[in-house]
């Protein structure tokens, strides 16, 4: 089996949340990586495990556009890079505001390039309040979550689902063994 950790990026337009997955997938746990090589500055890396796996996760975006075309142009850009780096993505979407033009956008260019992709329905705050969760479905994406990035329901589902399809290395025995890094002490 492979060691090396596989990277997940997070992507999606401005403001569905993707920072708030980033944040609550690393928890308190997970340091964040500043000097990861090959890495472009906008764009924040953590290291995270889940279950006995560990992983990578890249957070996108950081700043948005004034205009509309700006802002097509870049998320374009962000997500092609994200194509060429990362082993598997999350599409962060809005369940609350529905899909829009951009969001097929990107999802087309996700396709094209045949990367594995998670789809995560964000801010389904409860289970009642999932109105526009079937406007995705058009998608036919394989792998589909409704989840509350703030809350945390849903997120742990994908979590187990990307351990499930992506290689992962297992977490080495010392630290898994270790109960909290942040205690002092030897
Ligand atoms: P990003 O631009 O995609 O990184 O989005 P952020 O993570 O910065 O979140 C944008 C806004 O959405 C913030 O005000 C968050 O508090 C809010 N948000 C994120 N996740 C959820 C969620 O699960 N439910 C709700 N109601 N709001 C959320
Ligand atoms: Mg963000």
């Amino acid at each position: 089996m492979s060691t090396a950790k596989p990277i997940i990026a997070i992507i999606g337009r401005p403001n569905v949340g993707k920072s708030t997955l980033f944040n609550r997938i690393l928890g308190r746990r997970a340091a964040i990586v500043d000097d990861f090589p090959g890495v472009t500055r906008d764009r924040q890396y953590g290291e995270a495990e889940h279950c006995g796996k560990e992983f990578i996760v890249e957070d996108t975006g950081g700043f948005e556009p004034g205009s509309e075309d700006g802002m097509l142009l870049l998320m374009a850009e962000q997500v092609e890079m994200a194509i060429r780096e990362a082993d598997a993505l999350v599409f962060v979407v809005d369940g609350r505001e529905g899909m829009l033009p951009i969001d097929k956008t990107i999802w087309e260019q996700v396709r094209r390039a045949g990367s594995k992709v998670f789809l995560a329905v964000n801010k389904i705050d409860s289970p009642t309040a999932d109105p526009l969760v079937a406007d995705f479905f058009v998608l036919g994406a394989e792998h589909m979550f409704p989840m509350t990035a703030e809350g945390g329901s849903g997120v742990a589902e994908l979590l187990d689902c990307l351990i499930e399809n992506i290689p992962m290395p297992d977490v080495p025995e010392e630290d898994a063994e270790e109960p909290d890094r942040d205690a002092s002490g030897p």
